[in-house]
């Protein structure tokens, strides 16, 4: 069931030569009681998609929906949709209560609502203890919860996260990314979720939509956008990738492909797309491996560089056929490294570890 449908959405600023255009023909469609996270770097458009949503702004053209109605002219305070910005915008004199409470009262529910609802609030984010201090005395994660609860409290249909963990450390980075999945999964809230960080877009969504330059690139679970990535930007921006030039033989969703060593092998092939032509590959420097033989290698090259990085190792393979490739390999414990620089080796590719790409 969609939550939020944006169709064909542009938005320009500016005028004539100096009109910019964040936004480029943007559609998507926001399930009930998802994760959604909109992932891209910075000045991608990740804002003022939200602002849209929001109601802070309104498309220059296309259309924004809430459960099948067109909202695009409401005005911010009548959508159910609130938003969590990065400042917290708590008012530092008033307590967490108040805080929390404020924006009932703004709304003039009864007393006893108002109450109850806070009191809620606060159980749901864990900060009962901290009810009467005022939120200038509460370090900075939990003036995040605060301005969680404060968002939660009207009980919108959607709430919008812009960047709301930037602003923190790591360590509480980490415990806060835990507690947004439990906030989200208990009180059924669509949840659409701005970051700039993979890792973080990753291990916390349902759904990712990949930004770039005002569009966006690819939708899809994390899975989907880590293991078929189908541009070049994409594979690029999430996870490290090898890059390679080839020729595809037969599409189909299982295509075939001659690489550059002229080996051939199987490939997952974007929608659509028609074979024989030339086209780019991405491998993740996971799916590949070093074999002490050339004879079942997908590639051969040289070793030009062995780096450690405790948990893996990246290998560094000038290739026969041209260009570099960078092999990754899990350590284990008592293992030693029996390869060196200058030595000729072999990569062998996984089934299923080669993506042709549409760009
Ligand atoms: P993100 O949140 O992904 O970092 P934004 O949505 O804030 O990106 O901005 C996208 C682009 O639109 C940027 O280049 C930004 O400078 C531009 N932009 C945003 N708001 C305005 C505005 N009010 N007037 C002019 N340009 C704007
Ligand atoms: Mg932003």
């Amino acid at each position: 069931e969609i939550s939020i449908r944006v169709s064909g959405v542009t938005k320009t600023f500016g005028e004539g030569a100096s009109a910019f255009h964040a936004l480029s023909d943007v559609s998507v469609d926001i399930r009930k009681n998802e994760f959604f996270t909109l992932l891209g770097p910075s000045g991608c458009g990740k804002t003022t998609l939200l602002r849209l949503i929001a109601g802070f702004d309104h498309p220059t053209s296309g259309r924004i929906e809430l459960d099948g109605e067109d909202i695009s002219q409401l005005a911010p305070f009548q959508r159910p949709v609130n938003t969590v910005f990065q400042s917290y915008a708590l008012f530092p004199h008033m307590t967490v209560a108040q805080n929390i409470g404020f924006g009932l009262e703004m709304l003039d529910r009864p007393k006893a609502e108002v109450a109850a609802t806070v009191a809620q609030m606060l159980s749901l984010v864990r900060m009962e203890a901290l009810a009467d201090r005022r939120t200038d005395q509460i370090s900075g994660g939990q003036q995040q919860r605060v301005a969680l609860a404060r968002a939660l409290a009207p009980h919108p249909k959607v709430l919008l996260l812009d960047e709301p963990l930037s602003a923190l450390d790591y360590k509480l980075r980490k415990d806060m990314q835990i507690e947004l999945k439990r906030l989200q999964s208990e009180t059924g809230i669509t949840f659409v979720f701005v970051t700039h960080d993979q890792e973080e877009a990753l291990t916390m969504s349902d759904r990712i939509a990949v930004m770039n330059q005002g569009t966006i690139l690819q939708i899809g679970s994390p899975r989907e956008i880590y293991d078929r990535p189908e541009q070049r930007f994409v594979a690029d921006f999430i996870g490290d990738s090898n890059f390679l030039e080839a020729e595809l033989l037969t599409g189909g969703a299982s295509g075939r492909l001659r690489l550059g060593s002229g080996h051939e092998i199987e490939a997952s092939v974007p929608e659509g797309m028609t074979a024989p032509r030339r086209v780019s590959v991405s491998i993740r420097p996971e799916h590949a491996a070093l074999t002490s033989g050339a004879e079942d290698a997908a590639l051969t090259g040289t070793l030009k560089e062995i780096v450690y990085f405790g948990t893996d190792t990246h290998y560094h393979v000038a290739l026969g056929s041209g260009g570099s490739f960078i092999v990754r390999r899990q350590n284990s414990r008592g293992v030693t490294e029996t390869l060196e620089p200058g030595a000729a080796v072999g990569i062998s590719l996984g089934p299923r570890s080669v993506q042709v790409l549409r760009d």
